[in-house]
């Protein structure tokens, strides 16, 4: 689908499409696990980091889904490769090139993606916050051919929808002030758009026309339960990643994701002492998936996979995150 290369216009996006037409959504099992969940985030107690955890770590784990397309095999992404099932999604993508589909000149309700360049400015619309000291302790789910890390354009703006559905009651305060710090490290700039009822799925389609209007489907944060979400099954308290499409030029970048929540052990979590500041923790470590960063070994860092009690972005997740927020812009998707 969508692989039209003819004409001279705007590249269209190539194949970021399952076989639905649709983005390939984070933790389908079409694309191996990049995380295999992992212990995470015990409740508050803030200390050095020499005493080892007494309490049951909370597993987590980040999935990131990467929509890989013909000619960008250098593509590095956390844990995925290419499989048998590639092969043959990657042959399906050159076989549909025989029947191109300009996305503006194909009817609306036809076609499987957005009008390109919603709200995409001349220039970022922020910059990340200045870094008081760099680290290295940072990595990214996935890095292009020339070393950048995979991000969402800086140029337009990341909207997300909010399923509070099974949240705590003070569900958006944490999430207003998870936003705004990855907001600042990053230079991103978010705006929620309300309620949704929708719930993540394994095969999240990143255009949704009937219940976002003509437009990539906004990111969606949502609490959730093991039934909805098999991956929060156990300890796994959270889960966060992004959908990225591609271009016939070579460009790619996010354009949506799902951050997911496991509603009984958020719960727990924000019903102590410090509860909702660690319920901010964890969305933010969720958030630095979403944007692009994968877990490190660096227990200092809001990126570390484990049982931690780093509250804020450290050195190594704002470097990361700085990058994260200056990827190159594009009207082309
Ligand atoms: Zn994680």
């Amino acid at each position: 689908m969508l692989a039209n290369t003819a004409d001279g216009g705007a590249p269209p996006p190539v194949a970021a499409a399952t076989s639905g037409g649709s983005m390939e959504p984070y933790g389908s099992s079409k694309w191996p696990d990049p995380d295999p969940p992992r212990p995470h985030y015990l409740p508050a107690v803030p200390r050095p980091p020499d005493p080892p955890p007494t309490r049951e770590p909370i597993k987590h784990s980040s999935i990131a889904a990467i929509v890989f397309l013909l000619g960008i095999l250098g593509l590095v992404c956390a844990g995925a490769y290419f499989s048998g099932e590639l092969q043959q999604f990657l042959s399906g993508s050159s076989a549909t090139q025989s029947q191109p589909a300009r996305p503006g000149l194909v009817p609306f309700g036809q076609r499987q993606d957005p009008l390109p360049g919603l709200e995409e400015a001349d220039a970022p619309l922020g910059t990340p916050a200045p870094l008081n000291r760099t680290s290295g302790s940072y990595k990214f789910l996935a890095v292009k051919e020339d070393g950048t890390p995979l991000a969402y354009s800086p140029c337009r703006p990341i909207h997300y929808v909010v399923n509070s559905d099974l949240a705590p009651p003070s569900w958006q305060p944490l999430v207003d002030e998870a936003i705004r710090r990855a907001s600042v490290a990053t230079g991103l700039r978010f705006i929620y758009d309300g309620p949704t009822s929708e719930v993540p799925s394994t095969n999240r389609s990143g255009y949704q026309p009937d219940r976002y209007g003509d437009r990539w489907a906004p990111v969606l944060i949502a609490w959730s339960t093991p039934e909805q979400v098999p991956r929060l099954t156990g300890q796994t308290v959270g889960l966060g990643g992004s959908s990225s499409i591609g271009l016939s030029n070579g460009y790619k970048a996010y354009v949506t994701g799902t951050v997911s929540l496991d509603a009984p052990q958020f719960a727990g979590i924000v019903d102590t002492s410090s509860g909702e500041e660690v319920g901010v923790a964890v969305i933010m470590h969720e958030l630095g998936h979403l944007l692009g960063l994968d877990h490190v070994d660096d227990p200092r860092q809001l990126m570390f996979g484990e049982a931690s009690w780093v509250r804020e972005y450290a050195a190594g997740d704002r470097t990361g995150l700085a990058q994260l927020g200056m990827g190159p812009c594009s009207k082309d998707f």
